[in-house]
């Protein structure tokens, strides 16, 4: 039998707040900007991670698997989210992990690595090249040999599955903000702006006499030559939308140097906004989606009478670890 966690599972998430930001600024260029808090989830299976797994986690459980299997970078906070929701379930999971130097250099980890392996999971380090081979990797072809119950998560957690996660977030924002012209979510793999546009489209109604109101969600790429995920976002939506799905665009140049990179300019940001509005930010995704909508601020690349929404899709265990584990 398996030990299903109700607080991954059976329990929806609560209903995260949606707040306006107050600045003399925004009635300057004439817009509204909200925040989706949708961080306050949960600590460390956070924000889009959460999404992204509950499906995935009923899946592994409807298919009596005893180990979950993923993939990530040193700083995944898909790895991180993980490691908690397996060890919550009590499943073993198994994290690959890109950097086979790792390996030997446990004192080199990143938080989010100490962090999953003290959840339990178990590190396997591999080599750039091997990683790039994901599911056809040697290593992974002799776990599934070996370890029948296995459930294969991709990297950043993004699949079907994932995508249809999204429905609750895209109702709650649908009814937070219902006149919302744009709203704009941080991209890794995409799979959070593939899920925003495929259920918001499914869920579009017109309220009566209203007319269509001209919208679009709006992804901004965190790493550089994002356009490589097009084809696999464009997928996405299609096999969910059962409406013709709502206008998006994938934003190539939010990225400030590359994944991870942080330079000054882009920290001193995330200060600024955090000390004004008395929100945390991550300086990987969220601090970078809210400069890259600064620029369309100050650009005027969005028209006076915008109601803009900001999805903060989370990354905060990297700062919050220290007090969120046991
Ligand atoms: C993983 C992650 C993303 C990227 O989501 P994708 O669905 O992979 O595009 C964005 N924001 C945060 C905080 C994340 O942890």
């Amino acid at each position: 039998m398996q030990n299903i966690c109700p607080t991954i599972l059976t329990n929806s998430p609560a209903i995260t707040p949606c707040t306006i930001l107050e600045h003399p600024w925004f009635r300057k260029y004439q817009i509204k900007v909200w925040v989706k808090h949708d961080y306050r989830n949960h600590p460390t299976i956070q924000g889009n991670k959460w999404h992204k797994l509950k499906y995935n986690l009923q899946q592994a459980i409807e298919d009596n698997a005893t180990t979950i299997l993923t993939f990530g970078g040193a700083y995944s906070n898909h790895i991180a989210a993980t490691a908690v929701a397996a060890k919550q379930m009590g499943i073993a999971s198994i994290g690959i992990i890109r950097g086979e130097e790792l390996a030997e250099q446990p004192e080199k980890w990143s938080h989010t690595l100490q962090a999953a392996k003290q959840q339990g999971m178990a590190l396997i380090f591999i080599s750039r090249q091997q990683y790039r081979l994901k599911h056809d990797a040697q290593i992974v072809q002799t776990l599934k040999q070996s370890r029948p119950n296995l459930f294969i998560i991709p990297e950043g957690g993004s699949n079907d599955l994932a995508i249809k996660g999204f429905d609750e977030l895209s109702h709650q924002i649908q009814q937070q903000v219902p006149n919302w012209s744009h709203i704009f979510c941080p991209v890794g793999t995409g799979g959070t702006l593939a899920g925003l546009v495929a259920n918001l489209s499914n869920q579009e109604t017109l309220p009566a006499g209203q007319k269509l109101l001209n919208r679009e969600v709006c992804g901004m790429a965190v790493l550089k030559q994002a356009n490589y995920l097009l084809p696999e976002i464009e997928q996405w939506i299609a096999a969910h939308s059962s409406k013709k799905p709502i206008c998006w665009r994938l934003e190539p140049n939010a990225h400030c140097g590359g994944y991870g990179k942080t330079p000054n300019y882009l920290r001193a940001f995330q200060h600024r906004i955090e000390n004004t509005f008395g929100i945390p930010l991550d300086p990987i995704y969220t601090a970078k989606l809210a400069l890259a909508v600064y620029h369309q601020i100050r650009n005027k690349t969005l028209p006076a009478g915008s109601e803009i929404v900001l999805l903060h899709t989370g990354g905060l265990q990297g700062r919050a670890i220290a007090k969120s584990l046991p």
